[in-house]
């Protein structure tokens, strides 16, 4: 498969962070990858490649040089499972008149009116009973089939509906599933549904995470196919570059790690988010599995680099104006390395000075953002990251319009630039 039709494949599979999670260790498994899990003694040979499945929707991967005596130089890209969608309440069924409809919460910033008259499906892992208590019977589920939609209201009951609209959470992203008449409601709603497509008992299912996601499929897009129109663009684009890079890289004499972490877009701060302990933690057992003594591990660890990889703002272009004034990046002209004084991206000349010269060597292009002085923009996880593992750190990604839309914009030649450019952070020696 290219390197186009890897992604489109991610971006119609990975539709719930434990999706993404469950599409990426097959890729890795196929490449040779062997499971590990924090709960259990390691045994690393020379060479190896491993993984790690932390709590189903974070995962870790690392391959090790040949030569047990080169296993310091560590170093990490990181990038996020999760994004932007609405996700599914307990005790989800909701009967309004004759109609079936399921009550939702939003996961993350999306722009709410995006979702609006899209074909929806529904992602992620349910928790059925079992027979023993602390071990519930998970099951992953992916719909596939537009179940939900969200409809507009006609402009004919909303004249000023071009002025801008203020949508209410709880009110006005309700969807909708069918019909659920007064003496056959039970069965015409959700639950009942998800059960059915489960093959277990309504009453069995204990708790579930949910995932509404945009059912559309990904399109090249433009007058020369230029451009790629697709839901889930933040942050897939840099889980592929990354997968494939660690996949692609020629051996050197240095651990690579990748970490894909969930809960960016609430913050980080969870068990398997950026802002958890994990990632030391993942060294810390890598370098003491290899041999190392407390002491080495510590030094080694600071011998480590963390290219965080998150996307970027392209200039929109009917909104220049929302752009910085001599940091303009666009479509199309290769990926862009992020700054902020504020630390929101984390800005370290030496560290950004490393990825500058990886592009210059091997003709990556590359670009620099930066937010407009008085649009205080987003963040991401490499600030988080970097303050639990102190080591240099750089944040790239490839520019993006419409992020957090529904359906998000990029430009094809972008991906070419972003996998060079993780792909040689691990190569080069
Ligand atoms: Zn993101």
């Amino acid at each position: 498969m290219t390197e186009l039709e890897q992604l489109f494949s991610l971006l119609e599979e990975g539709t719930s962070p434990f999706h993404v999670v469950l599409h990426t260790a097959r890729q890795l498994e196929k490449q040779g990858f062997r499971e590990l899990s924090f709960g259990q003694s390691w045994k690393l040979s020379p060479g190896g490649k491993y993984y790690v499945n932390h709590h189903g929707s974070t995962l870790f991967a690392f391959t090790l040089p040949q030569v047990k005596e080169k296993m310091g130089n560590i170093r990490i890209a990181a990038a996020h499972t999760d994004f932007p969608c609405i996700r599914i309440k307990p005790n989800p069924d909701v009967k309004n008149a004759a109609y079936a409809q399921v009550n939702v919460e939003m996961y993350g910033g999306a722009i709410l009116n995006t979702w609006l008259d899209r074909p929806l499906s529904v992602a992620g892992r349910v928790a059925v009973k079992s027979d023993r208590v602390f071990e519930p019977d998970i099951r992953f589920v992916d719909i596939k089939k537009p179940v939900f939609t969200i409809p507009n209201l006609a402009i004919h009951m909303n004249k000023d509906v071009n002025k801008g609209v203020e949508l209410n959470k709880q009110v006005d992203m309700i969807p909708l599933f069918g019909m659920a008449e007064e003496n056959v409601a039970e069965e015409k709603q959700f639950l009942s549904y998800l059960a059915k497509e489960l093959k277990v008992k309504a009453e069995d299912i204990l708790e579930f995470e949910l995932y509404i996601y945009c059912a559309e499929k990904p399109l090249f897009v433009g007058g020369e196919e230029e451009f790629i129109s697709s839901p889930r663009l933040d942050n897939l684009t840099s889980v592929q570059a990354l997968v494939a890079a660690l996949l692609e890289a020629e051996p050197r004499n240095g651990i690579n790690v990748i970490a894909l972490f969930d809960h960016e877009e609430i913050g980080s701060r969870t068990k398997q988010g950026a802002g958890s302990l994990m990632l030391n933690e993942l060294l810390d057992k890598i370098l003491l599995c290899l041999g190392a003594d407390v002491l080495a591990v510590k030094e080694m660890k600071y011998d480590s680099m963390l290219l965080s990889v998150d996307v970027a703002h392209a200039l929109h272009p009917n909104q220049m104006g929302k752009m910085d004034i001599t940091n303009r990046p666009m479509l199309n002209r290769g990926l862009c390395i992020k700054e902020a004084c504020s630390q929101s991206y984390v800005t370290d000349c030496e560290a950004i000075a490393v990825v500058e010269q990886i592009c210059r060597e091997k003709e990556i292009p590359y670009q620099k953002f930066v937010n407009r002085s008085d649009i205080p923009g987003g963040g991401t996880l490499g600030s988080i990251a970097s303050a639990l593992l102190p080591v240099k750190t750089v944040d790239i990604g490839l520019p993006l319009l419409a992020m957090h839309s529904a359906r998000e914009l990029m430009g094809k030649e972008d991906m070419k630039a972003l996998d060079a450019c993780v792909r040689e952070f691990f190569q080069i020696s």
